[in-house]
């Protein structure tokens, strides 16, 4: 089968691999979609020569073969399946922290999504492996797993109905939290330095976005919250050497939110003081829980989100250094790679 194998920093060829063999509890899947994430641009940005990277890890596709004793799945059916599984019992489990799992991380998808065929593992197929009806497109059940992600956020920050939240970054992440939080009834103040990133929240339905060059974001936030200020700083791009001075935008006892990294960055300084007497919590999430997955893979399903305006950037599996341009440049905010097509002229 043909995939994409990381090979080094900026290095990805696109090569020849054995279609991988499934054994007791497995299913091969055929990938039809699989999105291109931040997290994978991060890896290929990296110089991780000499380790496994797998690439790839949101995807959807068909049930080519299951392995003996599967339950639940058959030949032919649609799925969406997810890269991580946490053990469920370990001592971070049990404190709902099941991304720092010490075997959260250690599972993966075989060989990744950027490949005509992955390996399902039967723990895989028990916990993170949802069928996806026809009337849901493949590239839209394709999100699941970072709806999923912004969804555990969410629910992380305890944001609800009547609350207001600063979305800083209106990337793919940003937009997707943005859509998310305004479904559950928040209201948000969006930003992002790009004006055709702010017109195209704009265009989903955001109210009240901004490049941040209007000066207007402060008197927005206090007229929002009756002078109050938010009550989540939800930071998904942009230097970390600003966050310290948003700090005043926030609401006291309300929270910093970061939901991206920060890699080569220095690092930025709060100001402890302001946070110990402000009441005001750091918070992080990194990536989703089971019930998250489940709750996206609903919602996805249900139609609750639109997800189509991040789908509509398709590239061959021979395509990713076009992708890879087209995100850097900002030219789309979202790549979806489609496994199984390669070898077309383009
Ligand atoms: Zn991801
Ligand atoms: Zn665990």
């Amino acid at each position: 089968m043909k995939a994409l194998r990381y090979e080094g920093q900026n290095k990805v060829v696109f090569t020849e691999l054995p279609v991988p063999v499934v054994s007791d509890g497995e299913v091969l899947v055929a990938v039809e979609v699989c999105g291109l994430c931040g997290s994978d641009i991060l890896k290929i940005d990296s110089d991780l020569k000499g380790r496994d990277v797998p690439l790839g890890h949101e995807v959807a596709g068909r049930i080519e073969l299951v392995g003996p004793g599967v339950k639940g799945f058959k030949v032919g059916d649609r799925v969406v399946v997810a890269h991580h599984v946490p053990c469920g019992d370990c001592h971070y489990c049990r404190k709902s922290s099941p991304s720092m799992c010490r075997e959260f991380k250690q599972t993966n998808l075989d060989p990744g999504g950027f490949a005509e065929y992955v390996r399902v593992s039967a723990r895989h197929v028990e916990n993170v492996m949802f069928k996806l009806p026809t009337k849901v497109q493949y590239s839209q059940g394709a999100l699941t797993e970072p709806l999923a992600c912004v969804l555990r956020n969410i629910r992380r920050v305890d944001l609800r109905e009547g609350d207001t939240a600063v979305v800083v970054g209106l990337g793919f992440i940003g937009l997707l939290t943005t859509l998310a939080l305004m479904k559950k009834g928040v209201t948000v103040v969006g930003l992002d330095t790009d004006p055709a990133r702010v017109k195209q929240a704009s265009k989903l339905g955001l109210e009240h976005g901004y490049t941040g060059r209007e000066n207007r974001t402060e008197a927005v936030i206090s007229q929002l919250t009756t002078g109050r200020g938010a009550d989540v700083l939800i930071v998904t791009a942009g230097p970390a050497s600003l966050i310290p001075s948003r700090l005043t935008w926030v609401r006291d006892g309300g929270i910093v939110n970061l939901f991206a990294g920060f890699a080569k960055q220095p690092p930025a300084q709060l100001d402890l003081d302001q946070l110990y007497h402000r009441e005001i919590s750091v918070l992080t999430s990194y990536s989703p829980a089971l019930e998250d997955l489940k709750e996206a893979h609903r919602m996805i399903v249900a139609g609750e989100v639109d997800l189509s305006p991040f789908t509509k950037s398709t590239f061959p599996l021979d395509g990713l250094d076009e992708a890879l341009r087209q995100v850097r440049g900002r030219e789309t905010v979202k790549a979806m790679i489609i496994p199984r097509k390669y070898g077309a002229a383009h």
